[in-house]
């Protein structure tokens, strides 16, 4: 490391915390991570040589350790904790090695939250009459498997979901690719409602579903779709978790043909949906909140971002934001307080939850909303905007990553059990995409190993 590129800033009096389950490139600390602890220490710089001087009076100040990546060149920050050395302060870099480490890591959370369920069963059990192979996608160079069961569940399922999602993400950005080659407007509106701490998160997210097709089915709810133009929409499901307890939301893309600004689309929707909101026993919406029209540019953000929440794992929370979402709470029980960002424990934590609060929130959030569709085309939109039959997250989530793909290896069955006893799937990969020479020798060491314990 040159030292030229070092730039140490002391930060007196900004509260110190690791941040842990962070990037890390080397083996070892991408083993850690596999193996689902988070040491923090990030053997990337040589941390003698960046260690920060006592200050006067003996105690170690927080400092924060500026570096680049010595192959991409971006800024890493890093805190000096003294006892554990360096731990990566900010999520700058998105490796997608260290993402997957920590996609699996909630994996085996959800395995002890929900054994024997189907998400249990996803990338455990292999599919009857079907080879379990190790493949490298030659164009993208990331390694995966084929031949697991995938359980398909976008609301359970770390390793499912962000395929799934990524893979409808496309297809929305497509549809509004040809939105707006046919001269459609594309804007975003987001429907709330008011929401409590005792409220029954599986019957407001069935009322709201109620209200929603009050508002599209009732006389004035249709002759407004068609006085503001309104072609098709694309409808997604969240919720979120906050001082206030759960909030089930929606948020809609709505595919335009008319001239109307956000703002008057807006106030022409509020009635209806306070309308929608009382026919299904629910409080009335906030004038202010309760129907929310942002434009193509929002719209378009929206959607650029979406999904990231469970592939990113770091830097998603804004500042200030005093809510989480599922995933968050999944990560806080995989990885404890200290093992995530700053940023999401710090909300957390003002929240009151811990690690096995975290898990029970997570698994009333899922069990609540497994089987709820998590995006919704309108009828005929699709056919609208040229785009093939719908597939389903099943579909989705079994599809294979990349077609053109390399075989590095084929597992038989006592190696896929030492891998998952071991916990070393994610780091099989690892290797697939490093050092492809070694994994037989790697499988053989799994095997010794497991022989031993
Ligand atoms: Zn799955």
């Amino acid at each position: 490391m040159d030292n030229a590129h070092l730039a140490v800033k002391q930060a007196h009096n900004t509260p110190p915390g690791p941040s842990g389950a962070a990037p890390n490139t080397c083996r070892r600390a991408r083993a850690q991570a596999a193996g689902g602890t988070h040491s923090g220490a990030f053997p990337l710089v040589d941390t003698q040589e960046l260690r920060p001087r006592r200050n006067h009076a003996g105690s170690q100040p927080f400092t924060v350790i500026e570096t680049h990546h010595p192959e991409t060149g971006e800024v890493l920050e890093f805190e000096w904790t003294g006892k554990q050395g360096l731990i990566p302060l900010r999520y700058t870099i998105t490796d997608h090695q260290n993402a997957r480490a920590e996609r699996w890591a909630m994996k085996w959370a959800v395995d002890r939250l929900l054994p024997g369920s189907r998400q249990w069963k996803c990338h455990r059990w292999r599919i009857p009459g079907k080879a379990l192979e190790v493949k490298l996608s030659l164009e993208h160079q990331k390694s995966f498997y084929a031949g697991f069961e995938a359980c398909g569940s976008v609301w359970g399922c770390p390793l499912c979901a962000p395929k799934i999602t990524e893979r409808k993400r496309i297809e929305v950005e497509a549809g509004m690719d040809a939105a707006k080659a046919q001269g459609l407007k594309v804007m975003l509106a987001t429907f709330t409602v008011p929401h409590g701490l005792g409220d029954d998160l599986e019957q407001v997210r069935d009322q709201i579903l109620t209200a929603w097709r009050k508002g599209s089915t009732s006389r004035a709810g249709k002759a407004f779709r068609k006085m503001i133009g309104l072609r098709g929409y694309i409808r997604v499901v969240e919720a979120t978790y906050g001082e206030n307890g759960w909030h089930p939301h929606f948020h809609v893309l709505l595919f335009l043909d008319s001239d109307l600004t956000p703002h008057q689309i807006q106030s022409g929707w509020y009635p209806i949906w306070l309308d929608g909101c009382r026919k299904s026993g629910l409080a009335d919406p906030s004038e202010a909140h309760g129907v929310r029209v942002d434009d193509g540019s929002r719209a378009a953000r929206y959607v650029t971002k979406w999904g990231m929440d469970s592939e990113l794992t770091k830097g998603h929370l804004k500042k200030g934001k005093k809510s989480v979402n599922p995933w968050d709470l999944l990560r806080v029980h995989a990885f404890g307080l200290d093992g995530v960002a700053s940023e999401l424990r710090d909300v957390v934590a003002g929240l009151g939850i811990d690690k096995e609060k975290a898990a029970g929130l997570w698994l009333a959030f899922f069990r609540s909303f497994k089987g709820t569709r998590q995006l919704y085309w309108s009828n005929g939109l699709r056919a609208l905007l040229g785009l093939k039959k719908e597939k389903t997250d099943q579909e989705l989530a079994e599809e294979e990553m990349d077609p053109i793909a390399a075989i590095l290896a084929t597992l038989t069955d006592q190696q896929r059990l030492d891998l998952i006893r071991l916990r070393k799937l994610p780091e099989l990969l690892n290797l697939a995409e490093d050092s492809p020479g070694l994994i037989p020798d790697f499988l053989v060491s799994l095997q010794k190993k497991n022989r031993t314990q």
